[in-house]
């Protein structure tokens, strides 16, 4: 069992409970159908509200810990912002009365810090794509202890049990402590933890690959190649966020990819949108290591620099994998 006295998973749970609650009502609020497809307002409001709310509690619980996150203030603090600061100020009044324009900036900045050492990583709403589709996102938090993931937990309002996407359920709270295996409880009110465990399948023609759900996020031509040579006959699944660790991790996927998509080689990961997910899978069971086999570095400052793509596994398919990555030069990016 994890140990749920620990105050930092403690601490990790509540943040992330919290978070996922602000974001909520801000989808409910403001995510319409008369919205335009290129309207981001909702998004925007929802990010740096989950932002503050996180860097809020982190102030009371561990005040000299830095936070490492996605967002900073600065176009918050301009004049021609200043209605998304009032909607924001507004919704983290919910969850305290300290909230105020000032103070709201000041959280939100708190995600500016340097990492280094230990540090808390947070990627306020993952898959924002997802989000304002009304498909799958997360809040991501994770502990890093000298480049290495301590504690990750994933926050998926729209995924129950771990695995299964459900607009209307109970959502997933996901948990994993180094040795303390990864589990899952509802999101929406507490609830028993249940041990999450990567799923068993060897033969390669039978695996369910993950994948983005943007096109635009990964290398299709690449994956099409990779399906082939692997043999793979299931359809793969597109969704969005980290709630695919969650799905791999809960043994309802097999394999995950994330290669470099030709239009942005240059694009690099961050380290909020793989830390989480990262431990989760592992303390499942499972694999993660960049397109060469090497482990992920979180020591190269905000993204993960010298990463060229992903590759995670249930572990049994994480050879064969690599190998079909190789045969296919997915590390070349063409
Ligand atoms: P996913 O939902 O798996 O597509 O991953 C979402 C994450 O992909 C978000 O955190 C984005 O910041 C990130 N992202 C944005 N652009 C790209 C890109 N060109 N390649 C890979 N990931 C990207
Ligand atoms: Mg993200």
């Amino acid at each position: 069992m994890i140990d749920l006295n620990n105050p930092e998973i403690k601490f990790a749970l509540h943040a992330v409970r919290q978070a996922a609650q602000v974001v909520q009502r801000i989808q409910a609020d403001l995510v319409s159908s008369t919205l335009t497809k290129e309207d981001r307002s909702p998004v925007t409001v929802a990010d740096f509200a989950s932002q503050a709310v996180v860097a809020w509690l982190l102030e009371q619980v561990f005040p000299h810990d830095p936070l490492v996150a996605e967002e900073d203030a600065e176009t918050l603090r301009q004049p021609e912002s200043s209605q998304t600061l009032e909607m924001v100020t507004y919704y983290v009044r919910q969850f305290t009365k300290r909230s105020t324009p000032e103070t709201v900036c000041n959280w939100v900045d708190k995600g500016a810090a340097q990492p280094a050492g230990r540090f808390w990583c947070l990627d306020p709403i993952d898959g924002t794509k997802g989000f304002l589709r009304g498909d799958q996102y997360a809040v991501a938090l994770a502990l890093i202890e000298n480049g290495r993931v301590a504690l990750g937990v994933l926050g998926c309002p729209n995924l129950t049990d771990a695995y299964r996407p459900d607009l209307c359920g109970t959502g997933s709270l996901v948990v994993a402590a180094r040795g303390q295996g990864a589990w899952v409880t509802p999101l929406d009110a507490p609830g028993e933890f249940s041990p999450l465990n990567v799923s068993q399948r060897s033969k390669p023609s039978q695996a369910r690959l993950l994948r983005s759900f943007e096109s635009g996020h990964t290398n299709v031509t690449q994956i099409d190649e990779f399906i082939q040579i692997m043999g793979i006959s299931v359809e793969p699944l597109r969704m969005d966020s980290q709630a695919k660790y969650a799905v791999l991790a809960a043994g309802k996927g097999d394999l995950l990819l994330r290669l470099l998509s030709s239009a942005k080689p240059d694009y690099r990961e961050k380290i909020w949108d793989q830390a989480a997910g990262s431990i989760i899978l592992e303390e499942a069971g499972g694999r993660i290591t960049d397109i060469l086999g090497k482990n992920l570095d979180f020591n190269q400052g905000r993204t993960l620099a010298k990463n060229r793509g992903i590759c995670a596994s249930n572990g049994l398919l994480h050879r064969p994998a690599l190998k079909a990555l190789d045969a296919i030069g997915a590390w070349s990016g063409d």
